[in-house]
């Protein structure tokens, strides 16, 4: 039997286009179907383009062309915190409700110029704050694997509109691991690639040391094209590289003979789902059985890089957060009584728990007195796990662990916890804190029928290494080729 439209991958659906055995309405159409059928229960958008999609497909059946590049008239979503003008952005915050940005993000801008079709804004944790997309303002986006779990955080939408067949592809930003965990809790590749790869003009600021914006698709090959798609200097972002861009595919199908695999201890401590450590070490397995290498190296830093992220990205979202005064963006209260009382007002009313946590945690880290004791030993300890990556690539190509220690969680069991919540991201922050890439992919599932994801970290721009090791894994397991059933 053929796979439906919506199980496609992206490079599928572009070669279908090419050799006009779909049209670019057919495909559109499906993913808006799916939409209709399943966004009821699932809640990944929080704003549909769906008719000036269906438009742009048409328009480009009517020139009856070959496509000019692989992602023309293919449809995707973006993580609602990715500016998009005149189409509504809120960063999943009430403060943000009714924002239409006068102007667009650059990845958003090539997407579009390359022809892609967007349909919609997708749900997140407010101002990318979260691990479960509970935080956001606005609706709990479920998992499509067991509709009782989230889907992971803060990029929660974005992970479920390409796991249930919502988008074929979907971008998000991962500042502690907003890409890795969800994609880990939905069966996807989720990459993070290297700090400054990809441009941030026009991501809503959460912590602009860490944030990066990166893809949500179903296989490697995917990843590469859609990283291809949006990499490459912008001289609006001044942490952008200013160097040439990489072909992501190149090494795709190179063999894995002399590759060397970090793998650390550390990472396998207590806490760590059974299931996981198992697929964890088949994995192993598989990459021996490849010609690869395994190193055993030490990662000693692990909660200290947790801690130091939490103090870096709160200071710096304290700071970020700040030009939400009611006069230049968004809401404002209603009813106040002068300048002081009119910020307090709009500022409580509009940010949620979490957004209000961290802006307290970083303004307290960043006031006088506190300011050596907090933020400069936690950016003490960024150079210490900088090091410490030095030292594993100085031994290894790439470091192999697992994505999170337990698969996706019900609602609610990790809300009135914070500690409980920032201990979803232990794996996944310290590539962060070290600006480096990295990425998750299916590595099977547990003993519920949940996705588990594998995650491989690799040095500064190494992102075609990291391909081509994820790609081999997926070629032997083939979990990427797992659906979620439709609900
Ligand atoms: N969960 C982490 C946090 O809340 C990471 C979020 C992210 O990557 N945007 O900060």
């Amino acid at each position: 039997m053929s796979k439906e439209i919506r199980e496609k991958t992206v490079k599928e659906l572009a070669e279908d286009l090419k050799n006009k055995r779909l049209t670019a309405e057919e495909i559109t159409q499906a993913y808006i179907d799916a939409i209709e059928a399943q966004d009821g229960t699932l809640n990944a958008y929080l704003t549909k383009t769906t008719e000036d999609a269906l438009k742009k497909a048409r328009e480009f059946d009517q020139q009856d062309k070959v496509p000019d590049n692989i992602l023309e008239a293919i449809p995707y979503a973006l993580k609602d915190n990715i500016v998009t003008e005149n189409i509504r952005t809120t960063a999943a915050s009430k403060i943000l409700e009714n924002f239409i940005p006068p102007y667009n993000a650059t990845v958003y801008e090539k997407l579009d110029n390359q022809g892609g079709i967007l349909l919609g804004k997708l749900n997140m944790d407010e101002f990318a704050m979260g691990s479960s997309t509970e935080n956001s303002a606005f609706e709990n986006t479920k998992n499509p694997w067991d509709i009782t779990r989230v889907p992971g955080g803060s990029s929660g939408g974005s992970a479920v509109a390409v796991a249930s067949g919502m988008a074929p592809f979907a971008l998000g930003s991962d500042t502690g691991g907003s890409i890795r965990q969800p994609a880990a809790y939905t069966g996807l590749v989720g990459v993070k690639p290297t700090y400054g790869l990809v441009s941030r003009y026009g991501l809503i600021a959460f912590a602009s040391s860490l944030d990066q914006i990166g893809t949500f698709t179903h296989t490697v090959e995917d990843a590469a094209i859609v990283l291809d798609a949006i990499a490459g200097h912008d001289k609006k972002d001044s942490t952008s590289f200013n160097a040439p861009k990489k072909d992501y595919s190149a090494k795709l199908n190179e063999s894995l003979e002399g590759v060397k695999i970090a793998v650390s201890k550390d990472f396998l401590g207590e806490g760590l789902q059974r299931e996981i450590r198992d697929s964890y070490e088949e994995a192993l397995k598989i990459y021996q059985d490849l010609g690869a290498e395994i190193v055993e190296v030490d990662f000693s830093l692990l909660d200290s890089a947790l801690a130091a992220y939490y103090m870096i990205a709160s200071a710096e979202a304290s700071s970020n957060l700040a030009r939400y005064d009611g006069v230049r963006y968004g809401v404002r209260a209603d009813d106040y009584n002068g300048l002081v009382d009119m910020y307090v007002k709009t500022r409580t009313a509009g940010f949620g728990d979490e957004v209000k946590r961290r802006i307290m945690l970083g303004t307290y880290a960043l006031s006088s007195g506190y300011y050596d004791a907090y933020y400069k030993k936690a950016m003490q300890v960024r150079t210490l796990v900088i090091d410490e990556y030095n030292k594993i690539f100085d031994q290894a190509d790439v470091l192999l662990t697992p994505t999170t220690a337990t698969t996706a969680f019900k609602f609610g069991e990790r809300l009135d916890n914070p500690l409980d919540m920032y201990l979803s991201d232990l794996y996944t922050i310290p590539a962060n804190i070290g600006g480096l890439p990295a990425l998750s992919m299916p590595g099977g599932f547990d003993d519920n029928g949940l996705p588990i994801g594998l995650q491989l970290t690799g040095p500064a721009l190494s992102e075609p290494e990291l391909f081509k090791i994820a790609n081999a894994y997926q070629k032997v397991t083939g979990y990427e080729n797992q659906r979620a059933k439709s609900v």
